[in-house]
């Protein structure tokens, strides 16, 4: 049994521990490579954010270029209100100037209205080539250049056949305020922290609101239509490596669950494949017990009939005898088949049970009565202490009779030679009825009490324990009978010193109230 027990651990132990170590090594080696996988997706992530953020820029420039790249007459009416036009929907926008390229005379200057149009410093001859080259081309590239606060665009115009080029001027911190914040806003979504700042004035305010970054990877680029203007964005909660080891935390966490839910699982089925063992082996030493018990008086009944038949048996008071052996040995068997058949009964729950009022104090005194011969020859002194004040209980004499028939039975076998002493009381215990059976036997140790209910369950260690017969059921028929009464079995040992069961039942309520006043 030890053996088989121990192999089931082993194989319990394999089947849980190998996978959990795998899993938990896979993990600790998928950790650095996730991390990285994320890292590098993420980077691309910002780094396509902040191009974004230029893209944007680059359209409201655009847009502003397409309008104003017209064969018109710069000073004319249109041009007028597409300058116009521009001014009102763009803050930003501070003055718009019509150069000519050949000799940097301004064929117009548009001003929004409440800014002081100063005097313009035009472009140095470099860009202008650059700009010449680009054009060459085919490519219109809008130049753009700092100045302080402000940032200067310029352009060719293509529909002036290259002849004229285009310079806006606008103020950078209100174009990256009202023409850029909203896009940024809506991007970074409680997710990201994006700030734009003046990279040259180190201190300087990012202009769209900024979170703390603590650590990690903050991506930046340079604003390619505001120069001097730089752009960084960063998770605004947690760091990459954060939110990857946050994750891999979580997926342990649930591993642990799941570690814990398996081996829950297991000892459960560890114990209940322990428990099933135990009980086929009680079953097993159950039968081997009753068979060895059924065999002592039917080698009497067989040897004594035997003796009988042939006629060897000369005097009548020596058949009287034998005949009187084979009676007591007959109903012994009998008793013991009756008893193993109400088991199996009450085991499939088909025994029944037929109340009546009972009266304690009657049952145990004529119990006892016929119980004497067997007493006698068993040298025993037993001694009843009845209260006469209890009352009556609700009860199938046979069932309560049988209950304590096994507590007789086994304070006779368990007792002490050779003077053995049985002490049985009835108690009044408010509304409930106490039957004790005490003996000055053998006694139990304490380990073994919280099991000497189960079926099966048999001490055999110790001399008298280990040489009594029995088939470990008594004391579990008892306690079956007792739930039937809504009662209790309870005892009290100590090794050495003896035993007392207590029985205790409800004491019947007795329906008076009819006859009041009749
Ligand atoms: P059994 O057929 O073995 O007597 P029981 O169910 O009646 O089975 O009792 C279970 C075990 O409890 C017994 O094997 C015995 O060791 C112990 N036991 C029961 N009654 C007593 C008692 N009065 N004194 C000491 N031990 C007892």
């Amino acid at each position: 049994m030890k053996n088989f027990i121990a192999r089931i651990v082993v194989v319990l132990i394999l089947l849980v521990a190998l996978p959990a170590i795998f899993f938990l090594v896979k993990q600790a080696s998928n950790l650095s490579e996730n991390e990285e996988i994320v890292q590098r997706v993420f980077d691309q992530q910002l780094e396509t954010i902040l191009y974004t953020v230029n893209q944007n820029s680059e359209n409201v420039i655009v847009s502003w270029v397409n309008q104003l790249d017209l064969s018109v007459d710069f000073k004319g009416e249109v041009m007028q209100k597409i300058t116009g036009n521009v001014f009102t929907n763009n803050r930003a926008v501070e003055q718009i100037l019509f150069i000519r390229l050949q000799d940097n005379r301004i064929l117009a200057s548009y001003l929004q209205t409440g800014i002081d149009g100063k005097e313009i410093r035009l472009p140095d001859a470099e860009v202008v080539d650059k700009l010449r080259a680009y054009m060459k081309s085919g490519y219109q590239r809008i130049e753009a250049v700092r100045d302080g606060d402000k940032t200067k665009l310029f352009f060719i115009l293509k529909s002036s056949g290259n002849e004229v080029f285009a310079l806006i001027s606008i103020h950078s911190a209100t174009f990256i305020d009202q023409n850029l914040k909203p896009g940024i806003q809506q991007i970074s979504q409680d997710r990201f922290t994006i700030s734009i700042f003046d990279s040259t004035e180190i201190g300087n305010e990012g202009l769209v609101d900024t979170l703390m970054i603590s650590e990690g990877h903050i991506h930046e680029q340079k604003m390619l239509y505001v120069p001097g203007y730089k752009m960084n964005i960063g998770l605004q909660s947690a760091t990459i490596d954060e939110l990857v080891s946050e994750r891999t935390q979580r997926d342990n966490y649930i591993f642990i669950a799941m570690l814990v839910i398996i081996l829950l699982g297991m000892g459960f089925v560890f114990f209940s494949i322990r428990k099933e063992i135990k009980l086929a082996e009680m079953k097993s030493e159950f039968v081997s017990n009753v068979s060895h018990e059924i065999r002592t008086p039917l080698a009497l009944i067989s040897m004594y009939t035997e003796t009988l038949l042939m006629k060897r048996v000369k005097t009548e008071e020596k058949k009287e005898e034998y005949l009187t052996v084979i009676h007591k040995e007959t109903e012994r068997l009998t008793g013991m088949v009756n008893r193993i058949l109400n088991f199996s009964k009450m085991e499939k729950n088909k025994r029944s049970y037929h109340f009546s009022d009972v009266n304690m104090n009657e049952l145990i005194t004529d119990l006892t009565a016929d119980y004497q011969p067997h007493f006698k020859a068993e040298q025993v002194n037993c001694q009843l202490v009845l209260d006469e004040s209890i009352g009556l209980i609700s009860a199938d004499r046979e069932a309560v009779t049988e209950a304590l028939i096994n507590l007789m039975e086994n304070a006779v076998k368990y007792g002490k030679e050779p003077a053995k002493q049985i002490v049985i009381r009835t108690k009044n215990a408010d509304q409930k009825i106490r039957i004790e059976v005490e003996d000055n036997g053998i006694g139990m140790a304490q380990k073994h009490l919280k099991f000497i209910f189960d079926k099966f369950y048999r001490i055999t260690q110790g001399n008298l324990a280990h040489k009594a017969k029995g088939s470990g059921i008594g004391l579990n028929i008892v306690k079956q009978i007792m739930t039937q009464h809504n009662g209790k079995v309870s005892v009290k040992s100590k090794e050495g010193e003896g035993s007392c069961f207590t029985l205790l039942f409800n004491e019947k309520i007795e329906k008076n109230d009819k006859n009041i006043g009749s």
